[in-house]
C-alpha cells in the first residue's frame, strides 16, 4: 500500500483494547492454572497476525499457535519470542528451519518423527515436538488407537522429544453432540496414560479450542488453544445455551460513500440486472466488493449501516463495488461514513450475521477480508 497518497476509505479497524479485554475475560472465565495459547493462524483470522501477536504477548499470553512454518517465521521476524506451535505439517526440507526459529511442530506420523530425528542428529539439536492425536476429528492426527505402536517405534529415536500432547474437537460447539466430545476427552485421557507409561511426561497437554474451553471444563488440560472467541467471534461459535465469557468484536469493516445517484422506477442495478427499482431509489455506491472479502453470496441480501440505519445491498456485489439503498437517509452525499461490520448508532452488524446469510461461519468472513483492505490498528 503506497503511503504517499491517501487511501481508499475501505478499512478494517482492529480494536486492540477489545482483544486484550477478551483475553482477560476468557482467562477469568476459565480460571487460573491453565496456559493460554493465542491461535493467530491465517493472519490472526484476518485481523493482522504481527500486530495482534505483539499486543497479545505484551498482555501475557504464554503461547502462540499457527498453521504454517511461514506464519511462525513472520512472528519470529517481528520479535515474538514466546513458544510457537505449528499445527501444519513439517514438509520435507523444512526440518532445520523449525529448529532454527524455535518453532514446535505438531506431528502425526512416524515418517515425520524419523525425518525430524535424523535432521536433529545432523544439526546436533533436540527436536521438540507436540504429538497430535486424532481422537475423532478424522483429519490430521495420529489415530489414538495406533499410539502404542507409534511409541514403540519412536523409542529408538534419540534426538526427538515429545513435549506436548494434543487433540482437536470435532463438535464442541454443538451440545447435542456432547457425548461425542466426552468420548474424545476419554480417548485423549487414556492416550496420556499410555504416554506416561512409556516414560514421557509432556510439558503441555491441550485439547480445547474456543468452544471446548468454554463448555467442557474437563477439556482444559494444561493449556487451551483459543482462536475465534479471542477475536470476539462468539455468536456462531459457542452454543447459545451454555454460559460463556463476555466478548467484544475486535474487527469492524468500514468505508465511505463514493457516489449517490437516483435510480428511476424500472431501472436496474448491477451485473445481470438482478434488481429492478419498483419505486424511485436513492442509491449509494460503496467502494468495496468481493475482492475485499464482501462475498458475492450477500448480493441483495445483506445490510450496511449509515447513520445508524440499515441499508440493503441492491443487486449483485461486484469485484470492487456494491450499491445500497440509501433512500431512508436524508440528504446523503458522497463521503458519508458506512459500517459493514460493526456498530453505528443502536444498530450492529456482526461477522456472524453476514456468515448466516452467505451460509458460512464468522471465521470465514474475517479470514476472507482481502489483502487490499488495510488493517488499522487502534491500540
Ligand atoms: C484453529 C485451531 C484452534 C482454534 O480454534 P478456535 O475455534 O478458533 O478457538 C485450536 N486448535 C487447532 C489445532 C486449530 O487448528
Amino acid at each position: 500500500m503506497p503511503e504517499t497518497f491517501p487511501n481508499r476509505p475501505t478499512k478494517a479497524i482492529i480494536d486492540h483494547t477489545a482483544l486484550v479485554e477478551n483475553v482477560r475475560s476468557i482467562r477469568e472465565f476459565i480460571g487460573p492454572g491453565t496456559k493460554f495459547m493465542a491461535v493467530v493462524k491465517a493472519n490472526a483470522y484476518g485481523h493482522g497476525a504481527i500486530e495482534c501477536s505483539q499486543t497479545l504477548e505484551k498482555a501475557g499470553v504464554e503461547w502462540f499457535g499457527v498453521a504454517t512454518l511461514e506464519e511462525a517465521h513472520e512472528l519470529r521476524k517481528n520479535g515474538i519470542a514466546s513458544p510457537i506451535t505449528c499445527f501444519g505439517s513439517v514438509w520435507p526440507g523444512q526440518e532445520t528451519a523449525f529448529f532454527e526459529h524455535f518453532v514446535i511442530p505438531a506431528i502425526f506420523s512416524l515418517e515425520t518423527a524419523k525425518r525430524l530425528d535424523e535432521a536433529a542428529a545432523k544439526c546436533g539439536v533436540e527436536a521438540r515436538v507436540h504429538l497430535k492425536l486424532d481422537t475423532g476429528m478424522g483429519r490430521v492426527g495420529l489415530r489414538f488407537d495406533e499410539l502404542e505402536g507409534f511409541l514403540q517405534a519412536i523409542a529408538e529415536l534419540r534426538h526427538l522429544r515429545i513435549t506436548g500432547l494434543m487433540t482437536h474437537f470435532a463438535a464442541a460447539d454443538d451440545l447435542s453432540q456432547a457425548d461425542f466430545t466426552g468420548l474424545q476427552i476419554a480417548r485423549f485421557k487414556s492416550s496420556l496414560e499410555l504416554l506416561r507409561k512409556a516414560g514421557i511426561e509432556p510439558e503441555v497437554v491441550d485439547l480445547a479450542n474456543s468452544p471446548g474451553a468454554v463448555v467442557y471444563p474437563e477439556s482444559r488440560g494444561k493449556m487451551v488453544r483459543i482462536g475465534g472467541i479471542m477475536y470476539g467471534l462468539g455468536d456462531d461459535v459457542l452454543p447459545r445455551e451454555a454460559p460463556g465469557p463476555k466478548l467484544k468484536p475486535v474487527l469492524s469493516l468500514v468505508t465511505k460513500v463514493a457516489m449517490v445517484k437516483r435510480i428511476n422506477v424500472g431501472e436496474s442495478i448491477g451485473y445481470g440486472r438482478s434488481y429492478t427499482a419498483e419505486r424511485e431509489v436513492t442509491a449509494a455506491v460503496l467502494p468495496i466488493g468481493y475482492n475485499d472479502g464482501y462475498c458475492r453470496a450477500l448480493s441483495g441480501l445483506s445490510d450496511v449501516l449509515i447513520r445508524g440505519k440499515r441499508c440493503r445491498v441492491l443487486g449483485r456485489i461486484s469485484m470492487d463495488w456494491i450499491t445500497v439503498d440509501a433512500t431512508a437517509i436524508p440528504n446523503i452525499e458522497a463521503g458519508e461514513e458506512v459500517v459493514l461490520i460493526g456498530s453505528s448508532g443502536d444498530e450492529t452488524i456482526t461477522a456472524a450475521e453476514l456468515a448466516g446469510i452467505s451460509g458460512s461461519i464468522s471465521y470465514e468472513i474475517t479470514c476472507g477480508l482481502g489483502s487490499r483492505v488495510p488493517r488499522i490498528h487502534i491500540k
